[in-house]
């Protein structure tokens, strides 16, 4: 039995409570009501007309919970003063456009709007069931904040592309906390871990889980490559005065050299082709370091194992005897940390999933400008990142 009024506008639906059973929200039932009161919620909009559900609400004195706790509500969430309709229209809109924007569009404050995604946080990081089991293969990495200052450590699943934890600081404490909630049981799923190769999120990765792979990134490896490439062509004196570009002064040429050395072969166009061709010919240290670099963004081509092991011994066999310390150095690096590139050949591990996080946390910087506050940043992270289940606007199941 329900009924209306409209006042102003807003639209008032009078919900009757029948059930003589009181649930807690932990799910203890009882008869016995402590007291009652009435409430309000706001639900989805109805045209011009502003919808609030009211209703009254009872307390119970829960035995599980060992204290007076609200009943239950199938359309909201304990404690909230919206609906679980709207709540999931803002987070859906949240995720997509600024608070302030949608606040506008939900005729609410973004204060309001910051309380309920805080709310959905908070369940949500409460499901350890939901949130941490099953997992198998992991990637920890960090984010920078605040201009590249400050740091959080991001633990993402690779099969879901889900963050699973955030902490603040990049320290070996930030990762050892998340594995220490795993606990034994999910501890004992996780297959490999991909990492950057300092210490920093190894250590407690080696103690925590013994049994697990540790991966290296490619992408860092591929940097390294990078920089001892630039060392080689910083070494050398103007390289420009003897290769050409039709149309371009000797800066212009320098530029495009470095560019040309930076980009990926199969993407060159063709001046690049011709300025790798023309180091060939006039600077061949340069052109060895060129075509070190790129033999070893090949090493992620190879599918198996011993193909991927038995071709990166050869790179380092190749880039020892290169002649050229950035490449000789960095021979020896790759040789320290070969078990941790191959299993991430191994374990298909890639650092897509990380780059494609940054971008979307960059994102969320922008549209905040900046989210000085921590806790809103990482709010806004799990809401977007961290498989929160919202619904569009649209679906209505
Ligand atoms: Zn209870």
């Amino acid at each position: 039995m329900q009924d209306f009024t409209l006042s102003g506008g807003d639209l008032v639906v009078h919900l009757r409570l029948r059930s003589a059973v009181l649930v807690c929200p932990c799910g203890w039932t009882s008869r016995a009501r402590y007291d009652t009161s009435r409430r309000r919620w706001r639900h989805l909009d109805l045209g011009r007309y502003r919808v609030l559900i009211e209703s009254d609400i009872r307390r119970i004195d829960c035995r599980r919970c060992g204290r007076v706790r609200t009943e239950w509500m199938p359309f909201a969430r304990p404690g909230a003063r919206h609906t679980r309709d709207f709540e999931d229209k803002a987070a859906w809109l949240t995720q997509r456009m600024s608070k302030r924007g949608v606040a506008q569009f939900l005729g609410t404050t973004w204060e309001k709007i910051d309380t309920l995604i805080r709310g959905q946080v908070a369940d949500h990081l409460d499901n350890d069931d939901e949130r941490l089991t099953g997992l198998h293969r992991l990637g920890v990495d960090e984010i920078a904040y605040r201009k590249g200052r400050k740091f959080l450590t991001v633990v993402t699943d690779h099969d879901t592309g889900r963050i699973v934890h955030l902490a603040e600081g990049r320290t070996s404490e930030a990762l050892a906390m998340f594995y220490r909630r795993l606990g034994p049981d999910r501890q004992a799923t996780i297959e490999a871990v991909s990492m950057d190769m300092t210490s920093i999120y190894r250590e407690p990765t080696r103690e925590h889980l013994p049994h697990a792979a540790i991966c290296f990134d490619p992408f860092h490896v591929i940097t390294w490559a990078g920089d001892s490439l630039n060392a080689a062509h910083t070494s050398l004196t103007k390289p420009a005065r003897a290769i050409t570009v039709t149309g371009l002064n000797p800066a212009q040429t320098w530029r495009k050299i470095r560019a040309t050395l930076r980009a990926a072969a199969e993407n060159l166009d063709t001046t690049g082709h011709a300025i790798i061709e023309q180091l060939r010919l006039r600077h061949h240290k340069l052109w060895r370091a060129w075509q070190l670099k790129e033999r070893l963004r090949d090493l992620y081509r190879t599918t198996t194992a011993t193909d991927a092991a038995t071709y990166l011994k050869a790179w380092i066999t190749a880039a020892k005897r290169s002649r050229l310390t950035g490449f000789k150095a960095l021979a020896r690096r790759i040789a320290r940390n070969f078990d941790g590139i191959i299993n991430a050949i191994t374990h298909q591990l890639s650092n897509s999933l990380t780059e494609g996080l940054n971008a979307g946390i960059r994102r969320i910087q922008n549209r905040a400008h900046g989210y000085a506050d921590l806790t809103n940043l990482t709010e806004m992270i799990w809401l977007c990142h961290g498989g929160i289940p919202t619904k569009p606007p649209t679906q209505t199941h």
